[in-house]
């Protein structure tokens, strides 16, 4: 047994307003005058003096606003990685992502883009990347899809959507304060924060799960409980323990996989442009031969929060489509070996996935 030997982020701060640290974390990393950091932040903050105002731009720093409406793509991760070397006198002395999944993963993507040669999409898969990426930091304004603790970003190349798995992937330092996840949208909350829900269920279910993804996937799975089905926290403490549930449910996966729902999500992804934390929710709401515990609690939150889960979005789909569906979703091997076990192909047949993409 060759058992992987994983980098985890070294330095994490926790606590509301601990944001207002980041410049005094980030000053000894400089680099030089020349060799700015680079902030990517989500532009839904671009108004957001709150926020914005306690960012401190020194020298040729910088700020990138960029829109999550749509999941980070190699193609965009490559055309940032040129403008930022043709615009700085030198290689960035850091890059400090600052948003949700979407925001982190194109932060983790550049910073190793900005070190290694040719295209983000040969780089998709696990292992492929050579040299060590720049300096870089997550601070995550939503809370549930671990990228603040993974060792992957997640892509969408021209052939697949997949991620750069690599030991240089993890932030160097990853910045929680809770406050920051106070303006988001409900059903946006709802959908990412199931994302953390769906991965502790993967985890906890799967045929990989050993005592490391278990501690982790159970502690994610209670707080998930208490944020998404009790009464007893108040506002502040939603958030504090539904950012914490989604680190250790990030920890949970990094030892052991996700499942079907993810399998199955990823198809709707590719072929839809559906995003994660909803495309999750349309796949999971469906699934209970698979998982019967967890969809029926999933279906108790739903009705809790009153949230609206999309229906129908695959009726008008022609047979090739269902084709592209099924192919992406069955290429993820290591997610239904760990969801079903090794004889996972009897089970997970192209009829079977196409009579349930038919249900969504
Ligand atoms: P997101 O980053 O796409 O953001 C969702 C929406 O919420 C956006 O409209 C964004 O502008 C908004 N938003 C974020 N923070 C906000 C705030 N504080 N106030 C108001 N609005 C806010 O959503 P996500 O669900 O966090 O991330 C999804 C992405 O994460 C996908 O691309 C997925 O592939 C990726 N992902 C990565 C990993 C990993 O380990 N790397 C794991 C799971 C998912
Ligand atoms: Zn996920």
């Amino acid at each position: 047994m060759n058992y992987k030997n994983f980098p985890m982020v070294p330095r994490v701060i926790f606590g509301r307003d601990s944001f207002s640290q980041l410049n005094d974390i980030i000053a000894p990393k400089r680099l030089n005058i020349k060799a700015p950091f680079i902030y990517l932040i989500d532009d839904v903050f671009k108004n957001n003096t709150w926020l914005i105002s306690r960012i401190h731009l020194s020298y040729d720093d910088k700020i990138i606003y960029i829109s999550a409406n749509e999941e980070p793509k190699t193609s965009q991760v490559d055309a940032l990685v040129e403008d930022i070397i043709l615009k700085t006198k030198e290689r960035p002395s850091g890059i400090i992502g600052i948003g949700g999944g979407t925001l982190l993963d194109l932060a983790k993507a550049v910073s190793i883009m900005l070190t290694n040669q040719g295209e983000t999409k040969d780089y998709q898969g696990w292992d492929l990347v050579k040299n060590p990426a720049i300096y870089h930091v997550g601070v995550p304004t939503i809370s549930g899809t671990g990228a603040e603790v993974s060792r992957t970003t997640v892509l969408t190349g021209p052939e697949k959507k997949l991620g750069i798995n690599s030991d240089y992937t993890p932030f160097d330092q990853v910045i929680l304060d809770p406050e920051l996840t106070k303006s988001t949208p409900k059903n946006q909350w709802f959908y990412t924060g199931m994302d953390c829900y769906i991965h502790c269920i993967e985890s906890l279910n799967g045929t990989y799960l050993n005592a490391f993804s278990q501690s982790y996937g159970e502690k994610a799975f209670d707080l998930c409980k208490e944020v998404f089905l009790e009464n007893n926290s108040s506002e502040k403490d939603l958030q504090d323990k539904l950012m914490m549930a989604s680190w250790h449910g990030g920890m949970s996966i990094a030892y052991s996989q996700v499942g079907v729902a993810h399998a199955m999500s990823y198809g709707l992804s590719y072929l839809l442009g559906t995003k994660h934390g909803i495309g999750n929710c349309i796949v999971f709401n469906h699934l209970e031969e698979f998982y019967p515990e967890g969809v029926k609690l999933f279906k108790e939150m739903v009705s809790k929060h009153n949230i609206e889960i999309p229906q129908g979005i695959c009726t008008n789909l022609s047979d090739n489509e269902f084709d592209v569906l099924i192919k992406i979703s069955l290429s993820l091997e290591p997610l239904w070996e760990n969801a079903l076990g090794k004889n996972w192909k009897t089970i997970a047949t192209p009829k079977k996935l196409k009579e349930l993409y038919k249900k969504m």
